[in-house]
This record gives C-alpha cells, structure tokens and sequence, in this order.
C-alpha cells in the first residue's frame, strides 16, 4: 500500500524501513506533522501513518478523505488526537498499536525516581567541573519505602514488579484490581488513602475527562509532604501551576516527568536555538528538584521495532480484508 508517513524522523525512517522490507508498502515519509495544512501532502495516498502530535481531526479527515485516504495508521496507543467519530462518518478505518514499550516506560519511570533521589542529573554536572562536594545530594533508601501506583495495567504492574525488588510496598489505586498485583502484595486503596501515606507516586492511567488534573491543589493537600511525584502518562493527569505551588512550598519535595500538558509545542524538536514562550514550562525547569524528559519514556530499540512491526501487520490486515485487532471505533453512545 501507498502510505504517507508523517512525523518522521530519522529513528523513524530506519525502523519502519526494516520493518516494511518483506512487506513491500511504498512509504514516503514527511517530517512535517498532519494537520489541516499539511494534509495536501497525502493527496492519493490510500494510507497515512502518524504519531502523537498530528491532529487528526474532522477538518483534516475530511481532506484526506477528498482525496482519496481511507486509512490512518497510528504509530503510537492513544487515539486522543484522533476524530473517531468523523472517521468513521468518512468511511476512514483506524487502526493502531496498542501496547510497544511497557518495560521501556516503566524503567524509564524507576530511572526518574532513582535520579532525583540520589540527585545523579546533579552529581553528574557537578564532576565534570571538579566540584566532589556531597552537600545538596543526600538521598534516602528505597527500602522500606511505599509506592503508591495509580493506574494497574501493563506499565503500572511492571513498576510494582521492579519496586517490590527494591524491597518497597505497594499501594494502587484502579478502577479494575489486577490480581498480579494483589498477588506481589500490593494493596489497593482509595485514592486519598495513596495520597497520604505514598512516599512515592507514579502516574500510569490514561488521560480520560475522569483523570484530568488528577493532581490539582486538593490532592496536594492530602500528600505526605515531601512526597516524589512521576509522571510518565500523560501531561494533562497534572495540574502544573498546582504542582509548582506544591514545589514552592515544600509540600512536593521531589517532581519527575516525561511529559507535560502543553508539550506538543516542544517535545521531539531542537530548540535550542529559540526562546520558550512557555512560562509555566520555563518556571519548572528552574527547580533543582525537578527533573524532566521530553516524551522519551518510550523510546528504546525494542519499542520502535516492536511499533514498525505492529503498523505493517495492521496495514496487511486492512489491504486484505482481514479484520484488525487493533481497530478503534468511535464508542457507540449506550
Ligand atoms: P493500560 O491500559 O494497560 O493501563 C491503564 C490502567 O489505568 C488500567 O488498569 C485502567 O483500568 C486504569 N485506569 C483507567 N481509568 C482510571 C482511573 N480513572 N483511575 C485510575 N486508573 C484508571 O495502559 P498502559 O500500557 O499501562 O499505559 C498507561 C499510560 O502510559 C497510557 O495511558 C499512556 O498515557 C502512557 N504511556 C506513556 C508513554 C511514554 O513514552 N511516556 C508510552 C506509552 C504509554
């Protein structure tokens, strides 16, 4: 199949070539993100693939559709970004991954912890200009310490998994109880019960209207003071100007993300160059217990093959009439 590869870059290229060599699609790869814009560059194409930051929303369906696209390939799980609904009102299949990296995000999540905790982001900067001084980079064990996960699927139970190795306990908190963390001794308990007796919390749920700003100012007020947050989900499960409030007072003593609300103006690009309009973004980059990474949480060899292979087996499933397991349709309201 023709099929217009947006939000590529080289990493992208590389892995979804190899992977497209037995199947044979014809791939023309664009760095640009889809959006109504750009959407012109796909005229013909029967097939696009894109990644988290396109928006694939009516106006843009629609011209893809008038010209000829009646498939989208996401290359990613979350379908926030797409127009289910107006897909399927055009006749447009979708079709994506859902589950690439769960080991490569959680230990991306216990990299997040085990840095701010012993401060390595400092320590290392630190060396490199003859500065051997500890002041500032007292950590504390792990041992002993409770996690409290929210959200127990594939990434928050391979997190439990790793933290019980540590020698931690484990609170939950779901909307479903997973047994395999019931069975690690894992305890599941309402939400504010986590908050405040968590030395630790990480964010594994998807981002849904019930998860918005999970962490907002009220939740704050109920965490153990001093607590670690991480957030590897999504940026918008954070209320950030609530966090840097909870930052300036204390209360948060330490904060690790890889993602952010606003992060589609910055995340994936080199801006080094350029002035960050983003004010909210710039004052949480000030704090030395804060510690973010763009959207990496993911990105191992294993998740990108793991991605490149899943597309192509979606798309031949589609080209040949086979029904797709990883088809999304709009939710038929109840
Ligand atoms: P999953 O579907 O296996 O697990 C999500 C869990 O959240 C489920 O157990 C679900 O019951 C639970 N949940 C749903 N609603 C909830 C609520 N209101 N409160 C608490 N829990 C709730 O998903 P996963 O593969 O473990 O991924 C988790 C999240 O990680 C994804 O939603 C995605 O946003 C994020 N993610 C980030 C990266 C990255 O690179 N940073 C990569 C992949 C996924």
């Amino acid at each position: 199949m023709k099929v217009a590869v947006f939000s590529t870059k080289v990493y992208d290229r590389k892995f979804l070539s190899d992977a497209n060599s037995p199947t044979q699609n014809e791939l023309v790869f664009f760095e640009p993100r889809l959006n109504r814009d750009t959407a012109i560059l796909a005229a013909g194409f029967p097939a696009v693939c894109v990644f988290v930051h396109d928006q694939v929303d009516a106006p843009t369906l629609e011209l893809l559709a008038s010209r000829g696209t009646r498939l989208v390939v996401l290359r990613c799980a979350g379908f926030n970004n797409v127009d289910l609904q107006a897909a399927a009102d055009l006749g447009i299949t979708v079709v994506r991954v859902p589950a690439y990296s769960p080991y490569g995000v959680a230990e991306h999540a216990v990299g997040l912890i085990l840095s701010l905790n012993r401060k390595i982001h400092r320590a290392y900067n630190r060396v490199r200009e003859g500065n051997f001084s500890l002041d500032g980079l007292l950590g504390f064990n792990l041992h002993e310490r409770t996690v409290g996960i929210v959200g127990t699927g594939k990434i928050g139970l391979i997190l439990a998994q790793i933290m019980k190795g540590f020698g931690c306990h484990i609170l939950a908190y779901d909307v479903y109880r997973n047994p395999e963390l019931e069975a690690l001794g894992g305890k599941y308990v309402e939400l504010p019960e986590l908050f405040a007796n968590s030395d630790i919390i990480s964010l594994h749920c998807p981002l849904i209207p019930e998860t918005h700003h999970l962490i907002n100012a009220e939740a704050i007020e109920q965490i153990k003071p001093g607590v670690m947050l991480i957030n590897t989900s999504r940026g918008a499960l954070i209320d950030t100007q609530a966090v840097i409030e909870g930052l300036k007072s204390g209360k948060i003593g330490y904060l690790g993300v890889d993602v952010y609300e606003q992060e589609s103006e910055l995340f994936f690009e080199d801006l080094s160059g350029a002035i960050i309009q983003d004010d909210i973004f710039q004052r949480l980059t000030t704090f030395p217990n804060v510690l973010i990474t763009g959207h990496q949480a993911f990105f191992t060899a294993e998740a990108l093959h793991n991605i490149a292979e899943t597309t192509f087996a979606n798309i031949a499933d589609i080209e040949q009439g086979r029904s797709c397991p990883n088809e999304i349709r709009a939710q038929v309201p109840a």
